[in-house]
């Protein structure tokens, strides 16, 4: 099974279709129990309202927009945010923009808790900037902070790739990410496979 080699992509065409052999349409019943899970009182109207964003706001709306817009139709009034200290000015504009949209946004930066990295195993060697002083994010500690207070949409906001993993299995709502971050490339990764040839010796380690 592996989609990706896939260039029948029978699941988007109308009709009766031929299904490659190896393709996951085959197990009737795993897709029996996703449509269940995708029906049921939670996930019914945040599947809808996204899918209705798509087309409304099809290659016109920054992401920005359409978060702000899932955000008022799904009727959430209190908004988590869960941003890098790398985005600070960001997270701020952001939280004005939320604001004049009459949303509440409450937010939890990753250095949060404020643990040094040697205390969890990181040497000197393995910093950012060897001898200085660095405090490890703290995705577990943000994710709480969020669910304490309640918050019923969480968006992450430039979290490290794994401490955003982190955030996302801690969270207990729905989270939807607005930043990726990407330090090399302005958080736009896909860049690197689009500028394939010049990225490439980036992208493999020889
Ligand atoms: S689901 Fe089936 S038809 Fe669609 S891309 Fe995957 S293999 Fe191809």
């Amino acid at each position: 099974m592996d989609c990706e080699t896939c260039r029948a992509y029978a699941c988007r065409a109308e009709g009766d279709v031929v299904l490659p052999k190896f393709c996951p349409m085959h197990e009737g019943e795993l897709y029996d129990k996703a449509y269940a899970e995708l029906m049921n009182d939670e996930n019914r109207e945040l599947y809808l309202e996204s899918s209705k964003i798509e087309a409304e706001g099809y290659g016109q709306w920054p992401r920005v927009r359409e978060t702000i817009e899932l955000c008022k139709r799904m009727g959430y009034k209190k908004i988590g945010l869960a941003f890098c200290w790398g985005l600070r000015s960001e997270a701020t504009m952001l939280a004005k923009i939320f604001k004049e949209n009459g949303l509440e946004l409450i937010s939890a930066m990753c250095k949060t808790g404020g643990i040094p990295k040697e205390e969890v195993g990181i040497t000197d060697e393995e910093k950012v900037r060897p001898g200085t002083y660095e405090v490890i994010c703290n995705p577990i500690a943000q994710a709480m902070i969020l669910n304490e207070h309640e918050t019923e949409f969480n968006i992450v906001f430039g979290l490290c790739v794994g401490h955003d993993s982190m955030f996302y299995k801690y969270s207990k709502a729905f989270v939807t990410t607005l930043v990726v971050k990407d330090r090399a490339l302005a958080h736009n990764p896909i860049a690197a496979l689009y500028c394939d040839y010049y990225f490439r010796k980036k992208l493999v380690e020889e």
